[in-house]
């Protein structure tokens, strides 16, 4: 997209050709687009969790009814409101992400230990058995550690919620070149092949009744993805549905670079 502004040019008086300014405003244009798509997203998200709350109130507050309802509608209440302030925090995580104002921290991190931190979290709360195998032992990366702990939380906890019907997820690191490799594998629902490669948009979830069920945001993913590209790496999804999924991302190795120009030169 571009602006053109023509300008006249003069000699002694006299017009003698015009200058074109071309401006790229390709930016400014994707831009007002993100943000009218945001709005639009971002109160249709807003307005189904509310109207739920409103309704739920405006019940409670006009009859009178047997406490076992009312709780039940307590709980509805609770849940959205919830779902309400996860959807926030979340969105406005990726805001901060997308807008170029997240500052990133490099800091050397042994991912093994962070993985193993991190599954150490889901043991205590326990409905899966989560396996870990690490052929990467002791892999160096340098990132933002805090953010590597939030993906490896968005993921385990996708493997665990979408996979109710089996409690086995293994998470499996191992060296690849010059990277780390970080894969978690459920045998859970599954995604269906078309709509593996939307999921990393942000507020896409699978489009069948199972995962609308289960319930979540849709902006984790797309977290995750920001996050490890912004630190060099890759993230991707393999799935069968109704067989299982893994997710996996691969960052880096540290070092790996400089040991490659480290090699003795060639003396002639
Ligand atoms: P959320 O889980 O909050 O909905 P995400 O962005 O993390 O948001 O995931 C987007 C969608 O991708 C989920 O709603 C679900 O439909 C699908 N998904 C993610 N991880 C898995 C998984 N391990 N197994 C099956 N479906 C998954």
């Amino acid at each position: 997209h571009v602006d053109v502004y023509a300008i006249p040019v003069f000699r002694r008086e006299a017009r003698v050709g015009t200058l074109f300014v071309h401006r790229d405003i390709t930016r400014e244009y994707e831009l007002d687009l993100m943000k009218s798509e945001l709005v639009s997203t971002v109160s249709h998200e807003l307005r189904t969790p509310l109207s739920s709350v409103l309704g739920f109130t405006e019940l409670l507050l006009s009859k009178t009814m047997k406490p076992e309802k009312q709780l039940k509608y307590l709980e509805t209440i609770h849940k959205e409101a919830k779902r309400l302030t996860e959807l926030i925090n979340d969105f406005l995580d990726l805001q901060r992400m997308e807008s170029g104002t997240q500052l990133y921290n490099a800091e050397p991190v042994n991912l093994s230990e962070t993985v193993l931190s991190v599954i150490d979290q889901y043991k205590l709360s326990g409905t899966h058995h989560i396996l870990l195998e690490d052929e990467a032992l002791n892999a160096e990366v340098e990132v933002d550690k805090d953010k590597i702990i939030q993906v490896l939380t968005n993921l385990l906890s996708n493997a665990i919620k979408f996979s109710p019907g089996s409690n086995e997820i293994k998470v499996t690191l191992h060296n690849e070149r010059d990277s780390v490799m970080v894969r978690v594998q459920d045998h859970g629902l599954g995604i269906p092949k078309n709509q593996i490669g939307q999921l990393f948009q942000k507020f896409r979830r699978v489009d069948n009744s199972a995962s609308k069920r289960i319930g979540g945001t849709g902006l984790g993913l797309a977290i995750c993805k920001e996050i490890i590209e912004k630190q060099k790496g890759m993230i991707g999804i393999d799935s069968v549905e109704g067989e299982g999924t893994t997710v996996w991302f691969s960052l880096p190795v540290l070092h790996a670079e400089s040991s490659r120009h480290e090699e003795e030169p060639h003396k002639w």
